[in-house]
């Protein structure tokens, strides 16, 4: 376990002891001090402007390096099923990831925290009379089924809260080594957030005033927030140096950044519902941790789904929600994503049927032009001269005002309104038909903007092909749950079978010889489990799952 050792506790002794080597890229530099004290990065300009929520206005986004910019997503809590309100912010943040990457061409490292605990969590298992980890690894396997019916595109990597739990404590020791935390005699840590004088509220501005602390709170000041938590009677919990208990949310996240990329993070997302106070306590907690001016240089947020004709937005809470798996027995992805292409992944958006018509409508009226295009380049349309020129021209202005729309902080309606543009003149030209094949043809204009709209489609995850889709039946899901619930059981019996306890000399010598028997039953698990295309890895303290192509089956 990482341990703190005085003031000045960094990534690097972080990444050390993690045995990482130096990030790459450039180091952290400040090119001179914009707006609120916001220090605009050195690196790579990558050309586009983005709106970001630090200083409230577009700046240039510059990446540490164009080879791996890194990026921090807010994951989901894994309680229940996903609603259209989650997808709407994943989607459209998939939607600016596939931006930067194909149009603007960043390779982009994208890191997603899982939040596995959680007092929902424990609350709904305690209801359903199952452990909070099999409920977690239920929804979680529910979340990525989800994404992917959705096309999202997974992260580089997920990472989990309780895989982490040693990194989430050697953090919150750093952050009390370097003055900005204290633990209190009922194995409760705080964040002191008057440490951080006027540095807090970054994000948000002016910090909301607390709500009423019980009479037995602890903390120092009301706004303090908890980084660990004391473990209640019949809670899950996990050993620490301020007692059993469990973390708090806001050091999840913080924790799982800075493992991955240090003191330095390009990109953070989220719904602007995050922003305060989980975003801003994150800024609090890296930035005392790392004792640098500035961890994140951009942080984006998306704008609720609210149901038609109200102000509330989509929740769980709220209970008008629906979930992704209903939506997607009447409409495709593909509809979803336009319908979030067509506002600012900012702005607030409308749920409703009417919507959701329009995106399709437009999306068949996008696959029409297609086939009449094709119909035409092969002969099979006849129509009269076309206007070749003015079509090419066309074509070059669409082709400059999406990429110029795109760089302006993703404004994907002004291209789905160029791109529908193109395909409304396209379509006009095609109209004059007549019987007989006569004057020149131009199939090649018609060619190329057929090949530019496919690829503009393709660019945010939308196939003009393939618009169908059908929900998968759910036995895999829960085929894939058993898996995990039966490596997570060999694991235990595996460490009870190697671990050698406070015995000794012939008594341990004993033990092990006992204990034999159970080493050998996991390894043939292990074994048997791989005729069935399931490969269990031992790891040094724990075990991971996958499933083998058919190519590297045994026997195949
Ligand atoms: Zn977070």
């Amino acid at each position: 376990m990482l341990r703190a050792c005085g003031a000045g506790v960094g990534p690097q002794l972080l990444r050390a002891a993690l045995g990482l080597g130096a990030w790459p890229g450039p180091e952290r530099a400040a090119s001179g001090t914009r707006g609120q004290g916001w220090l605009q990065p050195a690196g790579h300009d990558t050309g586009v402007k983005v709106y970001n929520s630090l200083t409230r206005r577009k700046d240039p986004l510059i990446v540490g390096s164009a080879d791996a910019a890194s990026w921090y997503s807010c994951g989901p809590t894994v309680y229940d099923h996903a609603h259209l309100g989650h997808a709407c912010s994943y989607v459209r943040f998939d939607i600016i990831r596939r931006i930067l990457t194909r149009v603007f061409g960043c390779n982009i490292i994208m890191v997603m925290g899982i939040t596995d605990v959680d007092d929902k969590i424990i609350k709904r298992a305690g209801e359903m009379n199952v452990s909070p980890a099999s409920l977690a690894n239920l929804y979680e396997e529910n979340f990525k089924q989800d994404m992917a019916a959705l096309k999202v595109l997974p992260p580089t990597v997920y990472l989990r809260v309780t895989e982490n739990i040693p990194h989430i404590i050697s953090f919150i020791e750093g952050i009390i080594a370097n003055g900005h935390a204290y633990s209190t005699a009922q194995g409760n840590v705080y964040f002191d957030l008057r440490s951080r004088g006027d540095r807090y509220g970054k994000l948000v501005g002016a910090v909301p005033s607390p709500a009423a602390e019980p009479v037995d709170s602890d903390k120092r000041h009301p706004s303090d927030f908890a980084l660990w938590k004391a473990a209640k009677p019949r809670e899950v919990f996990w050993a620490s140096p301020w007692g059993n208990g469990r973390p708090g949310w806001h050091i999840e996240c913080s924790t799982i950044s800075s493992l991955v990329f240090g003191s330095r993070l390009d990109i953070h997302s989220g719904g602007i519902d995050l922003a305060f106070p989980h975003h801003e306590n994150e800024i609090a907690q890296c930035e005392a941790f790392h004792q640098c001016r500035q961890w994140g240089n951009y942080f984006l947020h998306s704008g609720h789904l609210h149901v038609k004709g109200k102000e509330e937005k989509m929740s769980k809470s709220l209970k008008n929600y629906i979930t992704v798996k209903d939506f997607l027995k009447t409409f495709s992805p593909d509809v979803f994503r336009l319908f979030c292409m067509r506002s600012s992944y900012r702005s607030a958006v409308d749920y409703s049927d009417g919507t959701m018509l329009e995106a399709k409508h437009l999306l068949l009226a996008a696959a029409a032009f297609i086939e009449d295009a094709r119909a035409y380049m092969k002969g099979q349309l006849v129509c009269g001269p076309v206007g070749e020129g003015l079509l090419w021209e066309r074509l070059r202005h669409t082709r400059e005002a999406v990429k110029a729309a795109l760089a302006d902080d993703f404004d994907t309606p002004a291209a789905v309104d160029a791109v529908m543009d193109l395909i409304h003149r396209g379509n006009g030209q095609l109209q004059a038909r007549t019987k007989e094949p006569s004057g020149p043809r131009s199939p090649a204009v018609f060619g190329s903007i057929v090949s530019y709209i496919e690829h503009f489609f393709e660019t945010v995850g939308i196939s003009l092909a393939d618009r169908q889709f059908v929900p998968g039946d759910g036995s895999q899901a829960a085929l894939h749950s058993v898996v995990e619930e039966l490596v997570r059981f060999r694991l235990k019996v595996r460490q009870f079978a190697l671990a050698s306890g406070k015995a000794t000399g012939e008594a341990q010598r004993q033990q092990r010889l006992d204990r034999q028997p159970l080493l050998e039953a996991c390894d043939a698990l292990r074994q048997d489990l791989t005729a069935h295309g399931i490969s269990i890895k031992d790891r040094s303290s724990t075990s991971t799952w996958e499933l083998l192509g058919q190519d590297r089956r045994p026997g195949s």
